[in-house]
Formats: C-alpha cells, sequence, structure tokens
C-alpha cells in the first residue's frame, strides 16, 4: 500500500474524531485496517469543558474532574432539587480527554496522526496543505462549507447556543461541592431564553457559565456583566479569581446535516449533526454514534445506518420551533419540564432513549398552545416543501 494510501481517514480529532478512533482502536476488527487521523491543531490546550450525564460508572471516569448526584434547577421564581440517581452528572476537561486519547493512539500501530490542514475532499482523496491522501472510507468532521458560518436556511428552526464561563477560586469556602446548578433563570439576558449553570469543583472553585439559546450573539463585556451580577445578586460573592475563561458557540438546529454525507465520506460530529437539537449536548452523542458506526462497519452495513433518528428529529424541531419563534417562552418551559418531570425521565427524553410512553408524558405535560403552533407551523412548511408531481 502506497504511505499515502489508507483503508480508513478521520479529519478532525476533537470529540466525534477521537471517540470514533478510540472505539476503532478497541475493537480487534480494526486491527488490520491502516487508519489515519488529519488534525490540523496541537489538540493540548483545554479548549473546552464537556458535561454529560450516564447511569453509573462509566468509560471516561477516570478522567473526570468531578461529577455529582444532586443538583439544582432554578426556575424564575421556582426550585426543584435534582437526585440523579442512577445517573451522574460528569465533568471532563479536554485537554484530559485529548491527551488520553493521543496516547492510547500513539500505541497502536494502525494508527498515523498527521497535522494537517484539509482544504477538501474529492472522490475520497484528501488535499491537505501539507500533503494529499487517500482512503477507502472518510470520516469527516469539518463543517460543510453551505454551513461553515453557522447560518441556516431560514426554512429551518435554528438557534444558537452560546456561552461564556469563568473558572474561578474564592479564598474563602464559598460552593458546595456535593450540588451542582443544572439551569438558572434568575438572571436573563433580556428577553431571552438564558440561565446560568454552576459546575463546582470543590467549596472555593467552580466553573460559572452563562449561556443563552437566541439567535444573536452579543459582546463579549455583556456576557462578563451577566456573569458579574450573578456571582454579586445570585451567588453573593464578590471577592474571587478568574483562573480560567471559556466561550464557545454551538447551533442547536433541525438542519439536515446528515444530506452532507455520501457512502464513502461521511460528516461526523458537529458537522453530522451529532448534537441534540433542543440542547446542544454532544459528547455522549460522540460516544455512542461512534460504537453504532464500528458494529454497522463490522455488519457490513451502511457506516452511519441507524445514526439519524426520525423520531426525536421531529420532537426536536417543534421545541427549537418554540424557542426560535417565541424566544422569550424559554424560560418558563425549561422550568415546565424540570417541575412536571421526574430528571431520569428527562435525561432518558434528551438521550433519545425514552418509551414512547415517556415520551407522551412529558409532552403532554407542557403548555400545549406555542407546541401546536409550532406543529402547524412544521406541517406547512413540510406541505410547502413537498415535491410536487
Ligand atoms: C466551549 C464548548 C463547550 C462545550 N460543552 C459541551 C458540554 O458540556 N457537553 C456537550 O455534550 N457538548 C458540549 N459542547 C458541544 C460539543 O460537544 C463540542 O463542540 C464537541 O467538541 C463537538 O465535537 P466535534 O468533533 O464535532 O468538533 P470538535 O471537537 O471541535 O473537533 C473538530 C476537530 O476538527 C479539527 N479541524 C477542523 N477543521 C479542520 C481542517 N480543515 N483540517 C484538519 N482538522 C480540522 C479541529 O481542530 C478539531 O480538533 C461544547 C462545545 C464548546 C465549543
Amino acid at each position: 500500500m502506497p504511505t499515502n494510501q489508507f483503508d480508513i481517514a478521520i479529519i478532525g480529532a476533537g470529540a466525534a474524531g477521537l471517540h470514533l478512533a478510540l472505539a476503532m482502536r478497541n475493537d480487534a476488527f480494526f486491527d488490520t485496517k491502516n487508519i489515519l487521523i488529519l488534525e490540523k491543531d496541537a489538540k493540548e490546550a483545554n479548549d473546552r469543558t464537556w458535561c454529560f450525564w450516564e447511569k453509573g460508572a462509566g468509560k471516561w471516569d477516570h478522567l473526570l474532574l468531578k461529577s455529582w448526584s444532586k443538583g439544582d434547577f432554578f426556575g424564575k421564581t421556582n426550585h426543584r432539587p435534582l437526585d440523579l440517581l442512577p445517573y451522574r452528572y460528569k465533568m471532563l476537561r479536554g485537554a484530559d480527554f485529548y491527551r488520553f486519547a493521543k496516547s492510547e493512539l500513539a500505541a497502536a500501530p494502525n494508527f498515523t496522526w498527521v497535522n494537517d490542514e484539509i482544504s477538501a475532499v474529492e472522490n475520497l482523496s484528501i488535499k491537505g496543505k501539507a500533503g494529499s491522501y487517500e482512503a477507502d472510507l472518510v470520516f469527516d468532521s469539518r463543517l460543510p462549507s453551505a454551513i461553515s458560518n453557522l447560518q441556516f436556511p431560514s426554512s429551518n428552526n435554528s438557534l444558537l447556543q452560546h456561552f461564556k464561563g469563568w473558572y474561578v477560586r474564592t479564598p474563602e469556602p464559598r460552593f458546595d461541592a456535593e450540588r451542582f446548578t443544572m439551569m438558572d433563570y434568575r438572571i436573563r439576558w433580556q428577553d431571552t431564553s438564558s440561565f446560568t449553570y454552576v459546575l463546582p469543583i470543590n467549596e472555593r472553585e467552580a466553573l460559572v457559565e452563562f449561556t443563552l439559546f437566541n439567535d444573536r450573539l452579543i459582546a463579549q463585556q455583556d456576557y462578563d456583566s451577566m456573569l458579574r451580577q450573578y456571582f454579586d445578586k445570585v451567588l453573593n460573592i464578590k471577592d474571587f479569581q478568574i483562573l480560567e475563561e471559556e466561550y464557545g458557540v454551538i447551533p442547536m438546529t433541525d438542519y439536515r446535516f446528515d444530506k452532507h454525507s455520501t457512502g464513502n465520506h461521511i460528516r461526523i460530529g458537529t458537522a453530522g449533526g451529532w448534537m441534540k437539537g433542543s440542547s446542544g449536548y454532544t459528547f455522549k452523542n460522540c460516544e455512542r454514534y461512534s460504537q453504532r458506526i464500528v458494529e454497522n462497519m463490522k455488519a457490513r452495513r451502511p457506516a452511519n445506518e441507524g445514526v439519524f433518528s426520525p423520531k426525536f428529529h421531529f420532537y426536536d424541531s417543534i421545541f427549537l420551533g418554540v424557542l426560535h419563534h417565541q424566544n422569550s417562552l424559554g424560560p418558563g418551559v425549561f422550568e415546565e419540564m424540570y417541575a412536571k418531570n421526574k430528571v431520569q425521565d428527562i435525561f432518558a427524553f434528551l438521550d433519545n432513549e425514552s418509551s414512547f410512553g415517556t415520551d407522551l408524558s412529558i409532552i403532554l405535560k407542557f403548555k400545549k398552545w406555542p407546541f401546536i403552533q409550532s406543529f402547524f407551523r412544521l406541517l406547512s412548511k413540510n406541505i410547502g416543501h413537498a415535491p410536487r408531481h
């Protein structure tokens, strides 16, 4: 085999690329495959912190910074304590995941890691700044150029989830390290669906993030001012040191990313639509869908089969339609969701793992009218887009 010819290429060693590579590394079926990883960055910086939930012990427990079995949800006026068991809410620093994945893959002789920025993939021929590569199957975590600026067609229900966080240290013990705050709507940016969450590592250190689900980014000093208000008015903490900052923008949309995948060139991660449209959570899906791809390949099914769920895409569309068209309803919608349902059912629902009975019981507890409106908007769009004969 020529040196630039591989069985499988994975473009991007972020959450999706590394989950997929590790899933292949851990399955003997792939021992005879030559696998190329193409990544433009060094993947050494802690460029993000992932939170996710899972039942009991999980694959990444040895890398976690912290996990909790208890938390809180604060609506505009109500408070709901959350007892998560058998789930735990887990926090993992990106840098720790990258370091672990890189050392695992370096020890595998059939994996080749090349630092290169890829500009194009045409007929399974991959062009980078440093070289060209060929592979029989390409997994690609670059966003398709049509949506690389996160601008989606107006026919989709789309929002941006954007957030800024401060990792802080206080001179005195000020946090309860046994509880995290899932969402706190007591401080909001104007009339938007916006909230803060708090992830305490110990009594003096926590990551506190202000998050918006809407269609417009705000200035950096506005995120800062919201964080300051939260420290001042809600946490009542005046004295703290900012050790690290985190900023991110991720899409929340019902856009069909999978239409950019073909049989042998498959988009993965955010670029493959692996984030949950209505929540933005992606990390656990990267693990889940990577395993699905591995099982599909072993069974000689199309690699992407079963990754897209029409049922949950439909629910996400309706939910996003409410937030997209009536953004100020966001706090009330989440308040209802956490007040009227068991957190375990909410997690299963957000994981696309709930039964139809649980789905229905969650859906029927929402105030119906905004969701009925969203349903009919979706219906009229789909009728409008139906093929004409
Ligand atoms: C700050 C932040 C915090 C987040 N927190 C959470 C969370 O708590 N929980 C959760 O579930 N989700 C979270 N997300 C959402 C989601 O989990 C992440 O965005 C996740 O990293 C997406 O995985 P990915 O592989 O698609 O993209 P990335 O992890 O961004 O990986 C893409 C990789 O491709 C590389 N790349 C891009 N273009 C090229 C190119 N042309 N050539 C070569 N390499 C290229 C990049 O350098 C990068 O390494 C967060 C996102 C951000 C930005």
